[in-house]
């Protein structure tokens, strides 16, 4: 496995895989690596012959008040976990790499941005779009692998390759899970035991609501349950819960199709998403 850390090295090593004529997977991440993570190289491996990963903590999608500083990072695991999963290259550049003082390029994908997460994070989504585009330069793949935990910026991601003529190809991926149904997060890292332990509410509730919408339309009705799972300890608040449409994330009042509930929890001081999919009409066995 190799470690890059220069553009122009990384861009080196994309073409030659390509004039050899392989097929190049790409996963972006910002480290700390977890099953999750692994579950995104693992499919670029099925389906590609060369993988690589990124491992950058991009400044420019964090806000100021937010964990930047504190982000988890432990790049010698990461290396080893990545070399035991068969990743073939790990680019890890520098801030300075990546971006000069005066950097100016924003993408803005409107209004996708601007909700659900984006509405508590204001220019995350800039941020998001415009770092993984300039990967998508620098690494030059066929294939790009996000996580449906994050399932806002998946939609992103596919409507800017979409709309910007990106010849790449977007696969996602479902989310994994601890066995208490916790979505793995890299931020996972910062509960207290209660707060961990409280944590398991959530995915209880997006299951509840799974349940619920086989016997009621209102989204309203639906995500009150949500709130009062969830809330049922002092550790967990709803930041926001939302019953929206697949690919424009717009609100749905009544559900009488497949749409996703995506939520944001604080934990403590820890800020936890997920999101599921609700199917009013498929009898899910659960
Ligand atoms: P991050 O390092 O948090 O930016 O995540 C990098 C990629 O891993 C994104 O595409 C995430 O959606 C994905 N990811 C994070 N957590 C999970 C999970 N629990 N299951 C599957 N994919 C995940």
């Amino acid at each position: 496995m190799k470690l890059i850390r220069t553009i122009k090295e990384m861009k080196i090593a994309s073409s030659e895989y390509r004039s050899s004529g392989e097929k190049i997977g790409f996963v972006p991440t910002m480290g700390a690596l977890h099953e999750g993570h692994l579950s995104l190289i693992d499919r670029s491996k099925e389906i590609t012959d060369k993988t690589i990963l990124s491992i950058f903590v991009n400044p420019k999608q964090f806000g100021a008040n937010e964990d930047f500083k504190k982000y988890p990072r432990y790049l010698e695991k990461d290396l080893e976990c990545a070399k035991g999963r068969g990743v073939d290259v790990v680019f890890s550049p520098t801030e300075d790499e990546i971006y000069t003082n005066d950097f100016k390029a924003r993408i803005k994908m409107s209004d996708l941005s601007d909700r659900l997460c984006g509405n508590f994070r204001p220019g995350h989504f800039d941020g998001v779009a415009t770092i993984v585009l300039k990967l998508f330069n620098i690494t030059n793949p066929d294939f790009a692998f996000f996580g449906e935990k994050d399932f806002q910026q998946c939609v992103i991601i596919k409507r800017m390759v979409k709309e910007l003529n990106i010849d790449i190809e977007i696969v996602t991926i479902p989310s994994i899970r601890a066995c208490d149904g916790l979505a793995l997060s890299s931020r996972n890292v910062y509960l207290s035991v209660e707060e961990r332990k409280a944590a398991s509410l959530i995915y209880q509730s997006l299951k509840e609501a799974q349940r619920l919408v086989m016997v009621e339309r209102s989204s309203e009705v639906i995500l009150k349950n949500v709130s009062k799972i969830i809330e049922s300890t002092p550790f967990c608040n709803v930041q926001y819960a939302s019953i929206c449409t697949n690919d424009t994330l717009e609100n749905v009042v009544v559900v009488n199709k497949k749409c996703r509930l995506i939520l944001a929890v604080m934990c403590g001081k820890t800020r936890l998403i997920d999101n599921i999919e609700l199917d009013p009409n498929e009898k899910t066995d659960l």
